[in-house]
């Protein structure tokens, strides 16, 4: 047993010394591989792609080869991914929050951090449980099968979180994938990626599971799109890459865009509301897909709420500030003014730090402000439209029944996500029902709808525009059914 033992410890030792010194195999365990920074070896010296390929085509390729490899490794080979993948995210939080800020300059360090630890939230392939079903005529079982090759499209916003958390579905769930990442946002994919394959091919000898093209460009979308290898899309992102993948000819799952509203009817504790607004759009800068955006107040408790928002690390501007900021957030296409009917977001301002935008309005602001917010008219431009910015319009609301219809119209029936703070059961049915969103929040952030202080799974994709909700390994499944008739039952 102790020969055993120190036989063990040996080899590992001497792996990782000679992974080190970039002349052997790397070390044997997901942990010990992100613990071992000098660890990767130089793709350029062992001529190994380890994911990352210039041409699409070339990448679909080997994603299918990936796919047979992973076949082969049966269940407990995508469990180890999954473990892999989480793995290194946590170990590697810090250092890929900073590398992923550097390159995109926007969100938050520490959110960043978060982000990438929480992806041990995301389900694996316990996920998948089969369907069984028996009678007088025998037994039938429908299974979640893999598709094989996914072409995967992620987000400027949480670049290598998204990216990771699509591994561990689309892999738990038994398939190979090809990105096609942010172009601002790249880099930093292609750097994770590469570790990511780079370990799944020491712990299983699995090559490009997780392919990714360096760089990203709308070509290559088109040739991941077109060839015949990529059997569905996942797309993250804006109205444009969903209309793309949309209209690609092939089966798209779509994360889209989303404007989500929250109510204050002033039944609940308006401390805690104004605590988790604040919490929830100041996250990563308001970058979240599903953070607050905009808020509906009661008249009667609006005087009340804002200075909740204060003293919960909120800083209010003045009208004069909010519209100096709005010239400066929002950007009109040449030749039109002010009242063009198509704004769009002024993309140097996006995911800044509430300090930035502060200096856009003229003001200077405390440290550790969490928020700028301010009172606006439902209309305002930063209501109607997706900012992802630390500043959120507060609009004052004579009824319950004017603030849902307010959310409704701010939602702009992308059926994303919506918060109410509220101890009232009609209020709380009224507004499902009128916004019909795949995110609902009661009484939280809207980080609490991914599991975040919240009961449930979380997942950085959520399937709004198409319908499968929060993304899991069974989203990224066939069902195939097995019919045995008569005999097999045991009664
Ligand atoms: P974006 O739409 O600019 O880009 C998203 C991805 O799509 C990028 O990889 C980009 O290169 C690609 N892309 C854009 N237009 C394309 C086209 N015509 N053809 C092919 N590819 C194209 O969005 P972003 O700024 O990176 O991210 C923010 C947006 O994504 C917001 O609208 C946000 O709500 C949404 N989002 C949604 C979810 C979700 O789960 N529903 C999650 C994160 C972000």
């Amino acid at each position: 047993m102790s020969m055993q033992v120190n036989e063990t410890l040996i080899r590992e030792v001497v792996a990782e010394v000679l992974g080190r010194l970039g002349q052997g195999p790397a070390p044997v365990s997901a942990a010990k591989t992100t613990a071992a920074p000098a660890a990767t070896s130089s793709p350029r010296r062992s001529g190994k792609k380890y994911g990352v390929f210039q041409d699409a085509n070339e990448a679909c390729e080997a994603a299918q080869a990936a796919f047979e490899q992973l076949s082969a490794k049966g269940v407990a080979g995508r469990r180890k991914v999954v473990e892999i993948v989480k793995e290194i995210c946590y170990s590697r939080a810090v250092e890929w929050g900073k590398l992923e800020l550097d390159e995109t300059k926007i969100g938050r360090l520490d959110h960043k951090i978060e982000k990438l630890k929480g992806l041990r939230a995301v389900p694996g392939v316990e996920f998948l449980q089969p369907n069984g079903m028996s009678g007088d005529h025998g037994i039938t079982l429908e299974e979640y099968a893999p598709f094989g090759v996914i072409g995967a499209v992620t987000p400027s916003t949480h670049s290598i979180p998204t990216m990771a958390c699509n591994i561990i579905s689309m892999v738990a769930a038994g398939n190979a994938i090809v990105f096609n990442a942010h172009p601002g946002a790249y880099k930093c994919a292609v750097t994770a990626a590469r570790v990511f394959n780079e370990a799944i091919e020491h712990e299983l000898g699995i090559e490009n599971l997780a392919c990714i093209i360096e760089p990203p460009t709308l070509e290559s979308f088109a040739a991941i799109s077109k060839n015949e290898r990529v059997r569905i899309l996942c797309v993250t992102g804006g109205p444009g890459v969903v209309k793309a993948a949309m209209s690609s000819g092939k089966r798209a799952i779509c994360a889209g865009p989303g404007n989500p509203p929250v109510l204050v009817d002033g039944t609940s504790c308006l401390d805690r509301a104004a605590a988790s607004v604040v919490l929830g759009a100041a996250y990563d800068n308001n970058l979240l897909c599903i953070g607050e955006k905009e808020v509906f107040v009661l008249e009667s408790v609006f005087d009340k709420f804002m200075a909740a928002l204060e003293k919960n690390g909120g800083f209010r501007l003045k009208d004069s500030q909010v519209e100096k900021l709005a010239k400066a957030a929002f950007v009109f296409p040449p030749g039109q003014g002010a009242g063009c009917a198509q704004p769009v977001v002024n993309r140097n301002l996006i995911g800044r730090n509430p300090a930035v935008l502060a200096q856009e309005a003229g003001v200077n602001i405390p440290a550790g402000t969490q928020l700028l917010f301010a009172e606006t008219h439902a209309e305002h431009l930063f209501v109607e439209e997706e900012q992802m910015m630390p500043f959120l319009p507060i609009v004052r609301v004579k009824s319950v029944e004017e603030g849902i219809e307010a959310a409704r119209k701010a939602e702009r029936g992308y059926k994303h996500s919506a918060m109410i703070h509220s101890h009232d059961v009609g209020h709380m049915t009224a507004m499902a029902k009128a916004l019909d969103t795949t995110l609902f929040v009661k009484n939280g952030p809207c980080i609490a709808g991914l599991g975040n202080g919240g009961e449930g799974y979380s997942n950085f994709s959520i399937a709004t525009t198409t319908g499968e909700g929060i993304c899991s390994p069974k989203t990224f499944t066939r069902v195939r059914r097995c019919v045995m008739v008569d005999k097999l039952r045991i009664f």
